[in-house]
């Protein structure tokens, strides 16, 4: 069912405290860790506890929930003290587009500069 947990998902494991993981900040809604394989000096993931596989599902099911995510990359931005030098979110959606973990998550990215357009 639509925001159960998956029993195969890797970010429901990481949810439940299955799959371990550097957790940097978590709210009643949202997980927030570390990228297990950086792609900048700041890479942290901001997911919700709940399970939708890509951006879209989640805004269309909970937009207070994908609303939390959004806050909470601020807050990731700022404890990184990455917000004042500039920062990236992204959601890949979709296989084409990079997405390789179908439960949604926001990319925050920084403390280098960040080239446009992306590859
Ligand atoms: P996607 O390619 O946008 O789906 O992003 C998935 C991200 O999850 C990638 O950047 C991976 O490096 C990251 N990742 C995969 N497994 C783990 C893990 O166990 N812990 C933390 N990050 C992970």
């Amino acid at each position: 069912m639509a925001g159960e947990p998956q029993a195969e998902c890797l970010f429901c494991k990481i949810v439940a405290g299955e799959v371990p993981a550097t957790v940097v900040r978590e709210t009643e809604t949202t997980v927030a860790f570390r990228d297990i394989n950086p792609q900048a000096p700041t890479h942290v993931l901001v997911i919700p506890k709940v399970h939708y596989p890509d951006a879209a599902s989640l805004a269309a099911a909970e937009p207070q929930v994908m609303a939390d995510i959004l806050c909470e990359s601020g807050r990731v931005a700022a404890d990184e003290k990455v917000d004042g030098t500039g920062y990236r979110v992204v959601f890949n959606t979709g296989a084409g587009a990079g997405q390789t973990v179908f439960h949604a998550h926001l990319h925050v990215l920084g403390g280098r500069g960040l080239n446009w357009p992306p590859g």
